[in-house]
């Protein structure tokens, strides 16, 4: 068995929960919809932000940023979110909390630069000749009976392969096929395998003038397969008489075709930090540096802005700023917002916006400074402020449908009307939590919709804060303090 290493969801989890919103739901004369794009009430901020997507078009906003100021739960992600939306398709979005700076590993700082890079946006256009055959997918009962449907199989999944002379055949070992499928090789991909026994050696192409993976020698052991890139100009078929590959016509099949490809600089630095070749645009961009680095360090990002700059000079790539969210900026300390502040001024920078609940507090990491929202004054001359409003309980219940809908519950007008009540007493994000578990006990209870006994049942089950906080002040002396 292999031990995978588990992907960190959590900034696509942030965003998921917002799937609904579409954008700011402005109409052409700039008047906030009560509800519309996904977006319920909060026409005031949404309002304003609608000039501030307008100032950011025009180039108006360099060097500032925008706060939004308001209790958790009043929307301020999902505001910022639809900025982001209103700047166009694929412009990143990249959320995160002020306290993730803090960090025993990696400096604060370089947690923030890492997180710009998230958000700066590179479209890469290229021109490129692709295969336009038909691409077909392994069924289940090809990998299960491998080797009796083998030249059917092979000759419309690995393509882009090519055996060197002498090995007229490619001879594959059955656990091959797994791998294939999960990878979900399909036509035109280059794939990397390796082989395991002692006279073979397989190599990755790629250099140079290489565009194909090359065989040496007869094994039929090859163990690992990894999807490197695509090879469309390179598709070749499998001849079952001559048995061998031959390479597709090209001409019919081969078609020119501008491709567009959008990264974040976060990525770059990645792929050039662990190259793992292929001839995708991402693998060749990968491959912008040399010698190849290990680790993503400022040389290495300096180089690679460079690369950038020249790219975009020559016309490849379009600079594509996006926005940087930073939930509960106030757990930023002095240090950061320094180097916020120097941030802003860069060329290539995203759009940078704040959310805070705090009003007058203590500046992080001074002894006694206190400001506005806990941020100092240079940088709060720098920002545009926005106020988040309470919603109310109409408010709520429009939002808790919506979000049902999204999420494909349903769920009864009943059960809305006590998760919006609940949402006042507590917070709009507790009631839209109530909203999973409910649906679960409705299904347990062999209910299709949500009712009010499950959400009443819920919220027996679990506390929110306030309950919770009840609780401990009347049993104080049972608890540790
Ligand atoms: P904040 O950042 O102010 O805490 P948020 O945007 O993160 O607020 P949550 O408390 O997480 O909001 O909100 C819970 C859910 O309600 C999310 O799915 C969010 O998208 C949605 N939501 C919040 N405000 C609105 C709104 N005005 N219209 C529609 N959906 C909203």
């Amino acid at each position: 068995m292999r031990i995978q290493q588990v992907k960190n969801t959590t900034r696509e989890q942030r965003v998921a929960t917002h799937s609904h919103i579409k954008g700011l739901g402005l109409r052409d004369d700039g008047i906030a919809d009560p509800i519309a794009a996904g977006f319920v009430g909060q026409e005031n901020a949404r309002e304003a932000c609608g000039i501030v997507v307008d100032l950011i078009k025009s180039r108006k906003m360099a060097g500032r940023a925008l706060l939004l100021a308001g209790a958790p739960g009043t929307g301020k992600t999902a505001i910022a979110l639809a900025i982001s939306q209103e700047l166009g398709p694929k412009v990143p979005f990249c959320p995160m909390v002020g306290s993730e700076v803090y960090s025993s590993e990696i400096k604060k700082t370089e947690v923030l630069m890492e997180n710009f890079r998230r958000a700066i946006g590179l479209r890469i256009k290229e021109t490129k000749e692709v295969y336009e055959g038909e691409v077909t997918e392994l069924t289940p009962e090809e990998t299960e009976n491998p080797l009796g449907g083998y030249g059917k199989t092979i000759s419309h999944v690995i393509i882009g392969l090519k055996t060197v002379k002498g090995t007229k055949q490619l001879k594959l070992d059955p656990s091959i096929y797994e791998s294939i499928q999960k990878e979900k090789v399909t036509v035109g991909d280059v794939i990397y395998i390796e082989a395991n026994t002692g006279a073979t050696k397989v190599r990755r192409g790629l250099d140079d003038s290489e565009e194909f993976i090359w065989f040496y020698g007869e094994s039929t052991d090859y163990d690992v397969v990894r999807r490197v890139g695509r090879s469309d100009a390179y598709a070749t078929e499998f001849d079952l008489e001559a048995e061998e590959y031959v390479p597709l016509p090209k001409g019919e099949v081969h078609k020119k075709k501008e491709i567009i490809q959008d990264v974040t600089l976060h990525d770059l630095d990645v792929a050039n930090a662990r190259p793992q070749g292929g001839q995708d645009i991402m693998s060749m961009m990968g491959q912008l540096l040399k010698p190849k680095k290990t680790e993503i360090t400022d040389k290495l990002r300096k180089e690679i802005n460079k690369v950038v700059n020249k790219y975009i000079e020559q016309g490849i790539a379009e600079l594509v700023p996006g926005v940087l969210f930073i939930d509960e900026v106030h757990m930023l300390d002095i240090e950061c917002f320094t180097y916020l502040n120097r941030a802003l001024e860069s060329s290539l920078s995203p759009i940078v916006i704040l959310a805070t609940n705090r009003g007058m507090c203590l500046i992080r990491g001074t002894e006694d400074v206190l400001a506005p929202h806990g941020i100092p004054i240079d940088l709060l001359d720098r920002l545009l402020i926005i106020r988040t409003l309470p919603y109310t309980v109409d408010e709520i219940k429009v939002i808790v449908s919506i979000r049902a809908k999204t999420e494909g519950l349903g769920i009864e007008d009943a059960a809305v009307d006590r998760i919006a009540q609940r949402g006042i007493e507590t917070s709009l994000r507790f009631a839209i939590q109530l909203l999973t578990p409910a649906s679960i006990l409705s299904k347990i209870n062999g209910r299709e919709a949500i009712a009010l006994e499950d959400v009443s049942e819920v919220d027996d089950l679990f506390f929110d804060a306030k309950k919770s906080a009840k609780v401990l002040a009347e049993s104080e002396s049972r608890f540790l303090m």
